[in-house]
C-alpha cells in the first residue's frame, strides 16, 4: 500500500510533564486517514497533520452508529526503542468487528503498515516516563450523507495517537465494582464481541449509577438469565477460586480481549489450572463465603491488570484478598508490563518493534 506523508509545518510542543498526561486528552501531531468508496475499495492512504475533519450532518454514523474501533499502545524501552504488543491481534479483531457491522475489512498487513508509518512520523510523541505510553486509536465509520438505514458506501479509517500517563500513578490500587442487575450491556447474537461505540453507549447508564454509588465500574451479567458473569465493560474479568483461574467463556456477548488471551496463555504456561467457562455470580459468592475466592482482577490494554478490592452482589460486599493485589495478579502485571516496556525478555513472541 502506498502511503502519502504530509508533515505538519506547525508542530505542537510536547507535554512538559508526562506524569500529568492523564488519558486521551492530548493528541500527537499527525493522523492516518484512508477512505473507502463502494466500487473503488480503500484508497488515498495518507499521514496528515492532526486536525478536525468535516462531515455532513447527515453522515450515517451520526444517526445509526455504524462505527468500530480498536485500542493499543506504543511503548518506549529503556534504550529508547519503540515497540507494540501483539498489534496484529488488534487488526484481526477490527476485521471481526467490521464483519458484524457490515463495514469493509482492511487487510491486516495494510493496517499494520498504517500503524508503523504513523508512529514512525510521531515517534517523539511516545512518552519516556515509566508507565506512560502512546495510546493508539484506530477507528472506521460510515460517512455517507444519507438518512436511510443501510450499510454505508463511504467510510473513513482513521488512526489517532494520544500520549497517556501511567494508569497506576500511585501503585496498583484495587478497584471497587458491583454486579449490575438492572441494565445489560450486550446479548448473544448482538454486538457484544465487537468493539463498537454502541456497546459503550449501552453501558453509560449503568456506569453513571455506579459512580453515584462510589463504585468505579460495573460487572455485567448475561442478558438472558441474568446469572452468568460477562465482563466489566472495558475489561475482561478473572477469578481465582481455590487455585483455579476462571474467566467467562467467549460466547458472543463478551469482548475477546487481547490482554485476556495473554493472561490465559501465561497462566497455562505457568502450569496453572485454567478454565474458560460459564461462571455465575452465585458461584462467586459461594466461593467467597467458603473462603475460596482468592483473587479477582480485570484485564485490558489500558490498565493491563486491575485488581478488584471489593465486589458487591446484592447485599453482599466481598472484600477480596484483604483489598490488596493478589500474588498472581501482581505476577501477571509484572510479566506483561515487563515485556511491553522491554524490561523482560519476550518469551512469548508478543512484541513487535517499530519498523524504521
Ligand atoms: C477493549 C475491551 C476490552 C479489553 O480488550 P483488550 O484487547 O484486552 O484491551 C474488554 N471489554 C471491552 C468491552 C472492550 O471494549
Amino acid at each position: 500500500m502506498e502511503i502519502k506523508i504530509i508533515k505538519t509545518t506547525a508542530p505542537k510542543a510536547k507535554p512538559a510533564d508526562e506524569t500529568k498526561l492523564g488519558f486521551g486528552k492530548v493528541f500527537s501531531d499527525h493522523m492516518f486517514i484512508m477512505e473507502y468508496d463502494t466500487g473503488m475499495g480503500w484508497h488515498d492512504a495518507r499521514v496528515v497533520p492532526y486536525g478536525d475533519i468535516t462531515l455532513s450532518p447527515a453522515a450515517m454514523v451520526l444517526h445509526y452508529g455504524q462505527e468500530i474501533f480498536e485500542g493499543l499502545k506504543a511503548y518506549r524501552t529503556p534504550n529508547g526503542d519503540i515497540q507494540f504488543f501483539r498489534p496484529e491481534e488488534n487488526f484481526k479483531r477490527l476485521n471481526s468487528s467490521a464483519e458484524r457491522l457490515v463495514i469493509p475489512q482492511i487487510p491486516v498487513e495494510d493496517a499494520l503498515q498504517a500503524l508503523h508509518t504513523l508512529v514512525e512520523v510521531d515517534k517523539d510523541w511516545v512518552p519516556h516516563t515509566d508507565g506512560a505510553s502512546l495510546y493508539i486509536r484506530p477507528f472506521i465509520f460510515a460517512a455517507d450523507p444519507f438518512l436511510g438505514v443501510r450499510p454505508g458506501d463511504k467510510y473513513y479509517f482513521i488512526i489517532i495517537c494520544s500520549p497517556s500517563g501511567a494508569y497506576y500513578a500511585s501503585g496498583l490500587n484495587p478497584v471497587d465494582i458491583y454486579v449490575e442487575t438492572k441494565y445489560v450491556r450486550a446479548v448473544k447474537g448482538g454486538m457484544g464481541y465487537t468493539k463498537t461505540g454502541g456497546n459503550y453507549a449501552a453501558s453509560l447508564a449503568g456506569q453513571d449509577e455506579a459512580h453515584k454509588q462510589n463504585y468505579s465500574q460495573v460487572l455485567w451479567l448475561d442478558g438472558i438469565e441474568r446469572k452468568y458473569i460477562e465482563e466489566v465493560g472495558a475489561m475482561n474479568i478473572f477469578f481465582i477460586i481455590d487455585g483455579e483461574v476462571v474467566t467467562p467463556e467467549l460466547q458472543g456477548s463478551i469482548l475477546p480481549g487481547i490482554t485476556r488471551k495473554s493472561v490465559l496463555e501465561l497462566c497455562r504456561k505457568w502450569g496453572m489450572k485454567v478454565s474458560e467457562r460459564r461462571i455465575s455470580a452465585d458461584e462467586v459468592a459461594e466461593a467467597y463465603k467458603a473462603g475460596k475466592l482468592q483473587e479477582v482482577f480485570g484485564s485490558g490494554t489500558a490498565a493491563v491488570i486491575s485488581p478488584v478490592g471489593h465486589l458487591k452482589y446484592g447485599d453482599l460486599v466481598m472484600e477480596i484478598n484483604g483489598n490488596k493485589i493478589g500474588e498472581i495478579s501482581q505476577k501477571l502485571y509484572d510479566t506483561m508490563t515487563g515485556m511491553q516496556y522491554g524490561k523482560l525478555p519476550d518469551e512469548m513472541g508478543w512484541i513487535v518493534p517499530l519498523k524504521k
